[in-house]
């Protein structure tokens, strides 16, 4: 890993907690008007006095817990100082010398494990909105509405190896999260400072670069430059750079300031806060089963291959569903409607698997009728795909095509009854093993019946039939 062109990447991550009201005031999190959800706490104004969020603190502690990070008892806030607009007050609440949690890991899908730095709670500065005006005249908005959102930041160890890596991080990351409850993958926000380096040579700095698929774009972008300077003998210079969506590059932006001339001091507005052993004990306990529990015991009680079960536990709804509908039709086919036909749906149609509520009442009642026959392969992806794009349940749609009529398994053998007997000749060539026989009766029953019929239990019941015979 570590020999001459080996990178170095380290993340530090900025996730939104998902709570309803701000870090430190009763303002809500979720605002549709620009400056509309902003009190004097979390704009500054003086007098003003900040009081901590339970529920962010349990979230953030949560988090700290499930990465497996030592937690801090007694911890407390401090002031990061600069001055920039998007910051009223001049300092940004953070945690600085003690964070919540210390020394955890993330494993990723190849098994690798990735050092967690440090885990702590923060507050979101305001958003600059960069508007273009007319003729000459630029101007910058800013909305307040985000200052005072809870965020925990992660920072991992420089412990990743590539942009694929990155994204693979992030990607487990995620799923924890969204495990633990405290991070909405649709109205979260997740930002990344993304440092990188050519082993040997300086670090370099990609700051606030927003998803995860701009962490992996600019990484590569980023890695790709460094790579590009050394083979022309330039020199890396330690930087701080911004990533540009636009163009998928980065840019020098300032010179990386250290971390002491934030002049860090402590809140006195917030007191140093204690929690007990019982509290952390209690807290650890009630973590839920994470997504490599559930992949393992889908292994173990359902008898899935590994694969299938980390596809499904990797996605917080999707494992969810896929548990309730194992409850009602066989597992492995319900694991493999999934796995197969719903991710080829939503892989093809590009679609956010988050986005998408799955109702596994619906998806059960598909696959009941799939698997005793009364409607086919071809129809259950039908109505799949008008599910998963138009949001129409899948029982209103065979329903609606009437494709589920008069075909119970009595009325298959019916038609295959009929066809033995009017191809005495195929019958027998059957008996000898011709394989080219069984395709063409099967052929003949799909067309007597429609093509509504299954052409696995066709294929099924005629060579039962025609062993008997
Ligand atoms: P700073 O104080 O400059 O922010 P830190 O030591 O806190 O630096 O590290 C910040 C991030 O940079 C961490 O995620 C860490 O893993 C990463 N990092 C440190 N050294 C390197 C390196 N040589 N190459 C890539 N990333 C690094
Ligand atoms: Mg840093
Ligand atoms: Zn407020």
């Amino acid at each position: 890993m570590k020999e001459k062109d080996g990178v170095m990447i380290g993340l530090e991550c900025h996730v939104q907690l998902d709570t309803v009201t701000k870090l430190f005031c009763g303002c809500k999190t979720q605002a549709e008007e620009p400056n509309s959800a902003c009190c004097p706490v979390c704009l500054g104004h003086p007098g003003s006095k900040p009081v901590l969020n339970a529920k962010a603190l349990d979230y953030a502690l949560k988090v700290a817990a499930a990465l497996g990070c030592e937690i801090n008892r007694e911890f407390f806030f401090s002031r990061k100082t600069y001055f920039y607009p998007d910051m009223s007050k001049n300092f940004q609440i953070t945690q600085y010398e003690i964070p919540l949690g210390l020394k955890g890991s993330v494993t990723l899908s190849s098994g690798r494990k990735i050092g967690i730095t440090r885990v702590h709670l923060e507050e979101d500065p305001a958003a600059l909105v960069h508007e273009s005006g007319m003729g000459t005249s630029n101007f910058s908005l800013v909305d307040y509405n985000r200052s005072g959102i809870p965020l925990v930041e992660i920072v991992t160890e420089p412990d990743m190896v590539s942009p694929e890596e990155a994204r693979d991080f992030l990607d487990q990351l995620t799923t924890i999260l969204s495990y633990l409850k405290v991070f909405s993958p649709t109205t979260g926000v997740l930002k990344a400072d993304c440092n990188a380096s050519v082993y040997g040579h300086a670090r370099v700095e990609v700051k606030n670069v927003t998803g995860k698929k701009g962490v992996e774009k600019a990484l590569a972008y980023e890695i790709a430059r460094q790579k590009n300077l050394l083979l022309n003998e330039k020199n890396i210079v330690r930087e701080t750079r911004a990533f540009d969506e636009k163009t998928m590059t980065t840019r020098a932006t300032r010179g990386k300031e250290t971390e002491a001339d934030y002049g860090y001091i402590t809140d006195p507005d917030l007191t140093a806060f204690e929690l007990s052993e019982e509290d952390i004990e209690g807290m650890k306990k009630a973590l839920p089963e994470l997504h490599a529990d559930k992949a393992k015991r889908f292994v173990e009680e359902l008898g899935l291959d590994e694969y299938t079960a980390k596809v499904l536990a990797n996605n917080f709804q999707l494992g969810n569903v896929f548990e309730q509908v194992a409850k009602e039709v066989e597992s492995k086919l319900a694991a493999k409607f999934l796995t197969r036909e719903l991710m080829a749906v939503v892989n093809r149609s590009e679609l956010d698997l988050d986005k998408i509520e799955l109702d596994p009442e619906e998806i059960s009642a598909l696959l009941k009728l799939l698997s005793s026959g009364k409607i086919t392969e071809k129809v259950s992806k039908q109505a799949l795909i008008v599910y998963l794009t138009r949001n129409i349940p899948p029982t209103k749609f065979v329903e609606k095509q009437g494709l589920s009529k008069d075909l119970g398994e009595g009325e298959i053998e019916k038609a295959v009854e009929a066809v033995l007997i009017q191809n005495k000749q195929a019958v027998s060539d059957l008996k000898q093993g011709k394989q080219k026989s069984l395709n063409f009766l099967v052929g003949y029953v799909m067309r007597l019946t429609k093509a509504k019929a299954e052409p696995r239990l066709v294929q099924e019941m005629i060579l039962k039939k025609v062993k008997g015979m």
